[in-house]
């Protein structure tokens, strides 16, 4: 058995084939059996006529009491038709275009037919079913697997190819998990885990095979990044900052007092600087915690040290506000900072880069443009990316890998719960900041649904009357007739011309030009915009202390971490500011997440409402976190494998961190394999 074989030489495939799964992914023999079903379908417990409920998918065991009845309705369609019924009813069976079919059944004789049901009253259909005579089990009578598919590829066509692929396998695939784990665990073999979860013989085998995937998967992953992190940082000679040079410089220059969190965060930092393994660290804090100051002062270190520090942010207006509050507070100092971003001027930017090269700029700081070949450095220290939830990990190592082994501080207002920190970021150390800076007043939330548009409108023109300004957030830029959702242009037209027409009512979004966008931000920060229409580009970072009122339009369509995103737009100022979530629809669910809006500030519950109210697959969009995507695994469902795989992962790897002993060789194989040699411990 070679489990490199080319799908191509798999026997059903071919080459026409071959293409079709190329593009699901599934190029070889492995690629084949992992390639585990979506969902299936129980085909193995029959429903009675009388029982069926109309959409749904079901079993009937029959005799048809009609002979098969063959229309032709145009010139290229044809309908068969046949009655069959049992002891509570009875039920026509239609399909088309299969002409052939006429010849398959009998009156008076036992069939089992599989399909969606459709009843108008008391009449019942089944369309195109599949079937089998009597007691066969070609179609029906088990549990089948539905397949992610593609076009041209039918279900019957992958699942026959799998079977295949499994017979050629034929129970001898080698095992991946250490015995005593397999033991410990109380997991099945790698075998019965193959076989059954692609043709589960009951649901009870079906969740057994499940259980060790999930952990095999959960496991690797958890294992691979633990490695990653002691490769980082057991061996690699980093860049060592100068002690004496100290950050109570800054910290006595600035105009408050930092919190108690931020203090701890400095030292866990500061700790990290001076130590000869490189700083890979992740700050948590929540929305206004003060996590840019952090930044600075750690930049600062940096500077004074000798070497250049690199701030990215993921967009060009934050990075524009990251440049002046840096200026504020660093410039005293004699430090020079610079902006890179893909909006100025060629001249400008071949002028920064050559200074940069040379080392006349201390600070950079920019946006995925830091990213690009000829941004070069003279001596790069210390990286750090704001929002990190925007950047891949590999964004974050393309930078890095400008500098010899630099320090590394991410930074990420998306709170997650400790146990998928471990697994999200596990390659990095944590920092957290669970205290925000004092005086600030709660905000306060409303969710509301149509009706209050005017009230909610007259609200804002008093704020506004009393020298604030207003956010409204709407999720489409242009209106777009397949999704009902407020869009930024319709809004502003509306609004501009009608509801605030006495007002200065300007829009802001994602398509337009760098310029536009920097000076209607300009403005606003300025206090000639009143009210500023936009799409999420201001949700990360923006800071406006002088507006209070953040509206979101189609609150329900939006995730709650984005939300709290949203809602820390405001509250920045000494202002009382609120939040008012508009939104449609009157499910449970979305009632349950605006409550939690309503009823908490706290971005570590939100974010575990989130998870639980929407489940991981849109929480951990590869987009939000650049994770790899699991093939079985739901970090949802799957937390408590998570949290004992975490555990044991951190046992093994602490006492053997290259996994080098004879019982961890079958854990290096499994995560060398899967992560393609690409960590190399
Ligand atoms: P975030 O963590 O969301 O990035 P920021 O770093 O933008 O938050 O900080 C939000 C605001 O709070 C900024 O205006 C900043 O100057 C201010 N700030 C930060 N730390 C403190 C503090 N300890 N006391 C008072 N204000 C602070
Ligand atoms: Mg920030």
């Amino acid at each position: 058995m070679d489990l490199s074989k080319n799908i191509q030489f798999i026997k059903g495939v071919g080459e026409a084939r071959a293409k079709l799964l190329n593009r699901l992914g599934i190029f070889n023999l492995d690629d084949l059996i992992s390639y585990f079903p979506r969902t299936y379908e129980d085909r193995s417990k029959p429903k009675k006529i009388e029982e069926l409920v109309d959409g749904e998918d079901a079993l009937i065991e029959v005799i048809p009491v009609t002979r098969v009845n063959v229309a032709r309705i145009r010139k290229n369609m044809t309908i068969v038709k046949m009655n069959v019924r049992d002891d509570t009813g009875t039920c026509q069976i239609t399909w088309f275009n299969q002409p052939y079919l006429k010849s398959m059944f009998r009156p008076g004789e036992y069939y089992k037919f599989y399909g969606r049901v459709s009843k108008k009253g008391n009449r019942v259909e089944m369309n195109s079913p599949v079937y089998d005579k009597e007691e066969n089990t070609k179609n029906t009578g088990k549990i089948i697997p539905i397949y992610p598919s593609t076009y041209n590829l039918p279900q019957t066509t992958i699942r026959k190819i799998i079977e295949n692929g499994l017979s050629e396998i034929d129970g001898k695939l080698p095992e991946t998990l250490p015995e005593f784990i397999l033991k410990e665990y109380g997991l099945c073999d790698i075998n019965t885990a193959i076989s059954q979860i692609h043709f589960p013989e009951s649901f009870e085998t079906f969740n057994i095979a499940r259980k060790r995937l999930v952990f095999e998967e959960l496991f690797s992953m958890q294992l691979a990044l633990l490695a990653l992190k002691n490769q980082y940082t057991k061996d690699v000679k980093g860049i060592v900052f100068d002690k004496n040079v100290m950050m109570s410089d800054v910290i006595n220059s600035l105009p408050f007092t930092l919190t108690k969190a931020q203090l701890r965060v400095l030292e866990e930092i500061d700790y990290d600087l001076e130590n000869k393994k490189p700083m890979n660290r992740l700050l948590q804090g929540d929305v206004g915690s003060g996590k840019t100051i952090v930044a600075m002062i750690a930049a600062y270190k940096c500077v004074r040290s000798g070497y250049q520090a690199a701030i990215m942010a993921p967009t060009a207006i934050l990075a524009t506000q990251h440049l002046e509050s840096f200026k504020n507070i660093l410039s005293k100092f004699g430090i020079r900072i610079e902006l890179l971003i893909s909006g100025i001027t060629k001249k400008k930017k071949d002028e920064i880069l050559e200074k940069l090269k040379n080392g006349e700029i201390d600070i950079i700081i920019g946006t995925h443009a830091l990213l690009e070949e000829n941004v070069v450095f003279k001596n790069l220290g210390l990286v750090v990316t704001d929002e990190q939830h925007r950047f891949g990990v590999r964004q974050r190592s393309i930078i890095a890998e400008k500098g010899n082994n630099p320090n590394v501080l991410v930074m990420t207002a998306t709170p997650i719960p400790r146990t998928l920190a471990l697994i999200l970021y596990g390659d990095l150390d944590i920092s957290i900041i669970d205290e925000l800076p004092p005086n600030r007043k709660k905000i306060d939330t409303f969710a509301v649904t149509k009706g209050m548009d005017e009230r909610v409108n007259n609200f804002i023109k008093k704020q506004i009357d009393e020298g604030r300004q207003a956010y409204i957030v709407c999720p489409l830029v242009e209106e777009n007739e397949e999704i009902n959702a407020k869009s930024v242009l319709e809004l502003a037209e509306n609004y501009k011309n009608n509801v605030f027409k006495d007002y200065r009512v300007e829009y802001l979004h994602g398509k337009m030009k760098q310029k536009e966008k920097d000076s209607i931000m300009e403005d606003f920060k300025n206090g000639k915009i009143d009210i500023l229409i936009s799409t999420t580009v201001i949700e990360v970072g923006v800071d406006v202390p002088n507006s209070n009122i953040m509206v979101v339009e189609n609150a329900e369509r939006f995730g709650l971490a984005q939300l709290h995103q949203l809602r820390g737009r405001v509250g920045r100022g000494e202002y009382q500011s609120y939040c008012i979530l508009k939104y449609n629809g009157n499910s449970d669910v979305i009632r349950q997440r605006m409550k939690v809006m309503t009823t908490t500030n706290d971005g570590f519950v939100i974010s575990e409402k989130d998870l639980e109210l929407r489940g991981t697959g849109e929480f951990f969009g590869t987009r939000q976190h650049g994770i790899p995507e699991f093939k079985i695994a739901n970090l949802f469902e799957d937390i408590q494998t998570l949290k004992s795989v975490q555990s044991i992962a951190i046992k093994i790897i602490d006492k053997d961190p290259k996994l080098e002993k004879d019982e961890n060789i079958l854990l290096k194989k499994l995560i060398d394999k899967k992560f393609n040699n690409r960590i190399q411990i």
